[in-house]
């Protein structure tokens, strides 16, 4: 179709209605944002020339992702969550915040009331056998460059097979397996012993990768780990490093890899380093320190409420 009427004023006026700009109920930030989405809805269908076919296929496309529970899924894989934290870094270039570890995307799998240990924890409870043992540590450093003793570091990661628990479809997992709280020691050191994990895909039956084959993408990521870090005085940090050497490092579906994000993993076979850690044969270090940031104008202006699993 040719004819164009998004700019006449039966329409502009539709749309004026559909979003109850006209009525004195409801909220008025859902008006806004709902006139804007319906409008540029509108003007897509127009300018593209959206034929209907394609329009109730889009819509049952939503009802499957919903259906699947992959709309935090597809976000990262839109690139969303990417942007979201290039428009937190553009502000704080403006506002003059340096940020010394670089935020990344969350995810959708934090599971928060994971067990609490002081200074070290042991992550994983021994039940995949396939995991190659990991030590990683470092110290948590405020802004002005000094250690943080109480800092707490939550962490998380998947399992060799790629799976989280309390998302693992196995059911293999136990609760928090694999997800602790290691609060900082008096130097402001943590470490933890795991396994390495392994990257993971979104589900190929899945809405999200039946979308990214539209696109001619995969839907892997590379092998990593997640974190919050938060500690008086200071804004929160969330981010992840990825496990150097994996192939997809720099090809993540989800754009969550950032330069510093990649620290080196060092194989250690020698007897007096795996004394040191109590441990049995051979394993993965990464050594990864983490620089917080200040307030702004006495305000974590990094946290970000969003509806998280709860065990
Ligand atoms: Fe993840």
């Amino acid at each position: 179709m040719s004819v164009r009427i998004f700019d006449t004023p039966d329409v502009q006026d539709f749309l004026k209605t559909i979003a109850g700009l006209e009525m004195d109920g409801g909220n008025p930030r859902t008006k806004q944002i709902i006139h804007r989405i319906v409008s540029d809805l509108f003007k897509i269908i127009e300018d593209l020339d959206i034929t209907p076919d394609e329009y109730w296929s889009a819509v049952a496309y939503l009802n499957f992702l919903g259906a699947r529970g992959e709309a935090g899924l597809l976000s990262p894989g839109l690139g969303v969550d990417r942007f979201l934290d290039m428009r937190m870094d553009a502000q704080d270039a403006d506002d003059g915040v340096e940020n010394g570890t670089p935020r990344t995307i969350e995810g959708p799998l934090y599971v928060a009331g994971a067990p609490v240990f002081q200074g070290h924890a042991k992550l994983d409870d021994d039940s995949d056998k396939n995991g190659h043992p990991l030590v990683m540590q470092g110290t948590v450093y405020g802004a002005d460059g000094q250690p943080l003793p109480g800092a707490q570091v939550e962490v998380w990661h998947a399992n060799t097979k790629g799976f989280y628990s309390h998302f693992d479809p196995t059911g293999e997992q136990a609760p928090f397996n694999m997800r602790r709280t290691i609060i900082a020691d008096d130097k402001g050191h943590y470490s933890f012993e795991s396994i390495v994990p392994k990257g993971y895909g979104c589900p190929p039956d899945g809405a999200t990768q039946a979308l990214l084959n539209q696109l001619g993408r995969h839907g892997n990521r590379p092998a990593h780990i997640h974190f919050f870090v938060t500690a008086d005085d200071h804004r929160k940090l969330t981010t992840q490093i990825n496990i150097d050497g994996d192939p997809l490092v720099y090809d993540d579906f989800a754009y969550a890899t950032r330069d510093g994000l990649v620290p080196p993993l060092v194989e250690r076979t020698d007897a007096d380093s795996i004394a040191a850690w109590g441990l049995k044969g051979p394993f993965a270090e990464i050594v990864f320190d983490i620089h917080l940031s200040e307030l702004v104008n006495g305000i974590d202006n990094q946290i970000v409420d969003r509806p998280r699993a709860t065990a």
